[in-house]
């Protein structure tokens, strides 16, 4: 199994872990009258606000990057 680090290149900044990071994605849902129906790609960047549940810090993407060397 991949760990959250290997496939989206993340960890959070604080903690170091990466099995409780939390991000938010936009969506586009379908409207009825009774509610809605998503109906595309979830959607984030690397402006998007990101969070590690663990110690509760939150920032951006950017923020949770790994960058070359292993560690943010
Ligand atoms: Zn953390």
């Amino acid at each position: 199994m991949s760990t959250v680090r290997e496939t989206f290149g993340l960890c959070c900044p604080k903690c170091r872990q990466d099995d409780r990071l939390m991000v938010q994605i936009t969506n586009t849902a379908k409207l009825h009258g009774d509610g809605t129906e998503a109906v595309g790609d979830d959607e984030w960047s690397i402006d998007s606000p990101c969070g590690c549940t663990d110690c509760n810090y939150w920032s951006t993407v950017t923020e949770f990057t790994v960058t070359e060397g292993g560690q943010p």
